[in-house]
């Protein structure tokens, strides 16, 4: 079993880079079926998914574009606590088919916000691409159209996924050793 040690944790390969390749083939397939001939706009929130975007958006063989945002975090009012807010989508989504590509959906509370900021935006319609879901720790409703693998409640690193900054760069997705 290939180990790895990321700062003061050992981590061990959950998903080797092979199957994630056909993992992602798989969804760029299903994408390609779906929204061929509708010129989607694909969102990828930085930073986690660049890897996955960059894989998933050379597997599709139809005209696409993609733009890169991310959630910042800063300090409102005390009555409203912490704020986030949407920053790099330059362009305009209204009536544009959009598919949001994240790197691991968890509780889900970040892809929801994420969901409600661009439906101010008027987009024709938005779907989730999302490389991997923790499915018992969600903690709303989302309709996760394409994804690649469903992993348990477990920390992971590689594929674009750090820890504390280290380790995006790994081919392998890798998940903590007890
Ligand atoms: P959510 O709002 O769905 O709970 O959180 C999603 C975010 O939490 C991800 O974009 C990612 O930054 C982080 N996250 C959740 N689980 C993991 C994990 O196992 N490993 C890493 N590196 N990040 C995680
Ligand atoms: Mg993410």
């Amino acid at each position: 079993m290939k180990k790895v040690v990321v700062k003061d944790k050992t981590f061990k390969v959950c998903i080797s880079q092979e199957k994630i390749r056909e993992r992602v083939k798989a969804i760029a397939a299903d994408i390609s079926c779906d929204m061929a001939g509708k010129k989607p706009l694909l969102i990828a929130v930085l930073n986690g998914s660049f890897v996955f975007a960059a894989d998933l958006m050379r597997e599709l063989d139809f005209p696409c574009e993609i733009s890169f945002v991310r959630l910042s975090s800063y300090a409102g009012t005390a009555s409203t606590g912490k704020v986030r807010e949407l920053i790099g989508l330059s362009e305009s989504i209204e009536g544009r088919s959009v598919i949001v590509v994240e790197d691991i959906i968890d509780s889900g509370l970040t892809m929801q916000e994420m969901l409600t900021m661009l439906a101010e935006k008027k987009p024709a319609d938005v779907r989730i691409a999302s490389l991997l879901v923790k499915p018992d720790n969600l903690k709303v409703n989302l309709d996760i159209r394409y994804r690649c693998f469903d992993i348990p409640n477990d920390f992971i690193v590689g594929y674009g996924l750090d820890y504390d900054g280290e380790g995006r760069n790994l081919p392998d997705i890798y998940v903590v050793e007890e």
